[in-house]
């Protein structure tokens, strides 16, 4: 059993504010290492419960934040930038985890909300539902038959993924309190919950179905800036100043932001 476990910054534990996911911010150095750290629970769990491999993906901005060299001997990384391709080598996988996610673009109360980019994008919507990054990934991953078993982050994340995954496994390590705080487990706390709900999420996995959405797929991306959507570009219908959407037969195909 091969699992892969997509990591972003946002939903993990100990994590609070901008201060600690930008790589100018002040708590950037402590946010990596809690980064590391909270892969490596997770990782162990899933070897615990019976992987016999793990295959991460540093997810989060450029994808070059995991403190490498301090990671379980056991668990594979992909790092960098794979362009429009968002979960590579899912095919290889059994199972998908989305460890430290944080809730859609515009979620109120919650942590660091966004979808892709805090900067630049307002809201996006998969075949005309109001859709973030937890259910779009859980989408690519289900077009290859992949299901998405577990999600962490903050309280808000773990509903937004009940709401779009059904029977997901959810494991909440904070709670949002406005998108630059949280009320915070403590760490020894919050791995605890992480480990014991990734073997619980590993036991259940064949009960968990992949997300499978309406074929051929729609994906809406509404920009906040005027000038900032992508005339020109094959496949892509501009609606209006701030608004494309393209379709596609899969949502990696359909994904274009
Ligand atoms: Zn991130």
């Amino acid at each position: 059993m091969r699992i892969c476990i997509f990591v972003d910054m946002e939903g993990i534990s100990g994590v609070s504010g901008s201060d600690f996911v930008r790589t100018d911010g002040r708590l950037y150095g402590s946010a990596r290492k809690y980064y590391t750290q909270e892969l490596n629970v997770c990782a162990q769990a899933c070897f615990k419960a019976g992987a016999d491999a793990v295959l991460a993906r540093d997810g989060h901005g450029s994808g070059n934040h995991m403190l490498w060299d301090e990671l379980d001997a056991r668990v594979e990384l992909i790092q960098g930038a794979t362009g429009p391709v968002r979960l590579p080598e899912i095919s290889e996988c059994d199972a998908l985890i989305l460890l430290g996610y944080h809730a859609m673009a515009g979620t109120a109360g919650a942590l660091l909300e966004h979808t892709y980019s805090s900067a630049s994008i307002q809201n996006m919507w998969l075949n005309g539902r109001p859709v973030g990054e937890v259910g779009i990934d859980a989408a690519v991953a289900g077009d290859y038959g992949v299901p998405t078993i577990l999600v962490t982050g903050d309280d808000y994340v773990c509903r937004e993924a009940q709401d779009w995954i059904p029977g997901v496994v959810t494991c909440e390590v904070k709670k949002g309190l406005g998108c630059q705080a949280a009320r915070l487990l403590s760490r020894p706390e919050a791995h605890r919950r992480l480990e014991a709900a990734t073997i619980d999420a590993i036991q259940r996995r064949g009960q968990i179905p992949p997300l499978r959405v309406p074929h051929p797929v729609t994906l809406r991306t509404e920009v906040m800036e005027r000038c900032a959507i992508p005339v020109g570009h094959l496949g892509v219908r501009i609606l209006d100043g701030r608004t494309y959407e393209k379709t596609a037969a899969t949502v990696e195909e359909a994904f274009f932001v």
